[in-house]
């Protein structure tokens, strides 16, 4: 039942400190995360950054590579099949490093495919410095989903999950 399962390439982008790290090994430790074999991934040497997601019955790997390891991401070298780019709430110049990314990814590189648009560290709930509807809305404008998280109590780790491989299958249409 595995041996068809297909698999997604998701960059993790962001300023450092957003929590891009501690959201990955968040992901690691996901209920959701499925044991991995040779054979339903050949391509890929490095089985500690899949992730196996359950999403209406069907279940996808997704394999998360980040930006220091692949600085050419916009050479577009790298078979990806969606962006995953995280702020933190608590930094309005993350926000704004973020937003940037994303028009770059649409407007220069014209790239159509999946980005979600994170806002990490919403427990800091005193220092929050980005409202939840202006990059709400940023992120509908660049046609991104917008997900806030923490990465530190693991709220909302599990949707994100969900909707990056939701945002992927909606990008690529019905197979
Ligand atoms: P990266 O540079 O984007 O990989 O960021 P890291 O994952 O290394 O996180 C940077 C710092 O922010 C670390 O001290 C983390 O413990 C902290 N951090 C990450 N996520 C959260 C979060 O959701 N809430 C809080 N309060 N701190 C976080």
């Amino acid at each position: 039942h595995t041996s068809n399962l297909s698999l997604y390439r998701v960059l993790m982008m962001g300023s450092p400190g957003v929590g891009k790290t501690a959201l990955a090994r968040q992901f690691m430790t996901s209920e959701y995360k499925g044991t991995y074999t040779e054979s339903n991934t050949p391509d890929i040497i490095e089985p500690e950054r899949n992730v196996n997601v359950l999403l209406d019955d069907q279940e996808s790997t997704l394999h998360f590579l980040d930006e220091e390891q692949h600085p050419d991401f916009e050479a577009e070298e790298l078979p990806l099949d969606a962006y995953v780019v995280v702020f933190s709430v608590s930094d309005t110049t993350s926000y704004n490093h973020a937003v940037k990314t994303i028009r770059t990814l649409r407007d220069l590189h014209r790239t159509n495919k999946a980005i979600i648009l994170v806002g990490n560290k919403i427990d800091l709930a005193r220092q929050r410095r980005v409202a939840r509807h202006d990059a709400s809305r940023v992120a509908k404008k660049y046609d991104c989903r917008y997900i806030e998280t923490s990465a530190a109590l693991n709220h909302h780790v599990d949707e994100l999950l969900v909707g990056i491989l939701s945002q992927i299958r909606e990008q690529i249409g019905p197979s």
